[in-house]
């Protein structure tokens, strides 16, 4: 057959996954994960926990099932669920939501990402800013969305964007902003100044920002911000969360999309194609997980906070340098140099990880523009959101490996 066409081919190349020989590699997530599983190597890389979620989301799934929550749930979501959202954007950010109207349930936070993307880009001159490094489906969606990705850098330790190649960044053009805080894959929370900067680029250019908070309740220092909470925001302003990791679901897969209704609307118009429904019973559920009280987001938070601390002071002893995190799963480590002086390669470096320790970690390169990947070259994702002594033994054979 000859080539096939199609937009698969811009995707792949969008999220750096076609190979010189036009095959398209798997994302990295699944090749650490079958490594891990190959090697039976710890798995630290792809960010989902080693434990169940709280008995009262996991019962209330099984009772949906039971009591016959099992068929296609209407197009915007189960009501309760749609309430439960607005209830918590309430609760914990003063956002008034109207559940009919500006909230949609999704195939977790991916597909929510992928129908606000498609639903907005209108063209290869349209422009969408990102962060870099970047969660892989960013770049895969703009790509598939036909439009241009424009970078600005986050740089290691602190990994916060500079303003004036923000500012440069954003110009007319610039559809979507599209934020991740806090952040993947470095752990991120973007400052208030960055915040406000944000704000007041996306109203000068008539930009919409779409901001991904899947971390919102994972966050170590500081009562998480939303974008949309922000003076001149909420009009122009997407917001993204998942259940997935609030409370131990990954496989779930219940994600939303809120925001004021026209936009939610026209994210609804390119959702209804792509999965139409999902996860019926889950869906209660997730309502059961967003109404538990304030202890429980408390809780999970401090819980992997010590975490954090437990896996940085295991990457120090094993001689890495380690970047801080102020939310979401993950750790970034800079790999010592070696004796030799010679080049560091982070892609390198994290497939033979599993022989030489028996750990899996992911490359920042995964989560960056070819052009890039020099400049990330040395740096490593490692995910904290494992039992502690899972966490105690990956250090340990780190440790060993020096
Ligand atoms: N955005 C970010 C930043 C993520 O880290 C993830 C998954 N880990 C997702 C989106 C996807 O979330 P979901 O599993 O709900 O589709
Ligand atoms: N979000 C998870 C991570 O960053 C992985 C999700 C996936 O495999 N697509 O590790």
């Amino acid at each position: 057959m000859r080539e096939l066409p199609g937009a698969w081919r811009r995707t792949s190349a969008g999220a750096g996954l076609m190979a010189p020989d036009g095959s398209v590699r798997p994302t990295i997530f699944a090749e650490m994960s079958a490594l891990a599983a190959e090697t039976g190597a710890i798995n630290l890389g792809q960010g989902f926990s080693d434990e169940d979620g709280p008995d009262a989301v996991l019962s209330a799934a099984r009772d949906a099932i039971s009591n016959g929550v099992n068929q296609y749930p209407p197009g915007r979501g189960i009501p309760d669920l749609l309430s439960a959202i607005s209830e918590h954007q309430l609760r914990f950010y003063g956002l008034h939501l109207d559940p009919a109207r500006d909230i949609v349930v999704t195939a977790g936070a991916t597909e929510a990402l992928a129908a606000a993307l498609l639903a907005l880009i209108d063209g290869p001159d349209d422009e969408v800013v990102v962060f870099e490094p970047y969660y892989d489906s960013y770049a895969a969606c703009v790509a598939l969305a036909g439009a241009r990705l424009v970078t600005v850098a986050l740089r290691w330790p602190q990994f916060q964007p500079d303003l004036d190649q923000l500012r440069s960044a954003v110009t007319d053009r610039t559809r979507i902003i599209l934020v991740n805080d806090p952040h993947n894959p470095t752990g991120a929370v973007l400052s208030a100044e960055v915040r406000d900067e944000i704000v007041r680029l996306a109203e000068q250019h008539d930009a919409v920002i779409v901001t991904d908070e899947v971390y919102e309740h994972l966050i170590f220092d500081e009562p998480h911000v939303p974008l949309a909470t922000l003076p001149g925001a909420w009009d122009r302003t997407l917001t993204i969360s998942s259940g997935g990791k609030t409370f131990s679901t990954t496989g779930w897969k219940i994600g939303w999309i809120s925001g004021p209704a026209p936009l939610v609307d026209a994210v609804l118009a390119v959702k209804q194609f792509l999965t139409y429904v999902n996860g019926a019973p889950f869906q209660p559920a997730i309502a059961t997980g967003l109404r538990l009280p304030d202890e429980y987001f408390e809780g999970i938070a401090s819980t992997l906070r010590a975490k954090r601390d437990l896996l940085g002071e295991g990457l120090r002893e094993a001689g890495f340098e380690v970047s801080v995190p102020r939310g979401s799963y993950f750790t970034v480590a800079r790999i010592p140099e070696p004796d030799d002086g010679g080049h560091i390669d982070a892609g390198e470096f994290c497939r033979a990880l599993p022989a030489r320790a028996g750990v899996v970690a992911i490359p920042l390169t995964a989560f960056v523009s070819t052009a890039h990947r020099g400049e990330y070259a040395d740096l490593v994702r490692f995910a904290a959101c494992k039992r502690v002594e899972v966490l105690e033994e990956a250090a340990s054979r780190l440790a060993a490996m020096r």
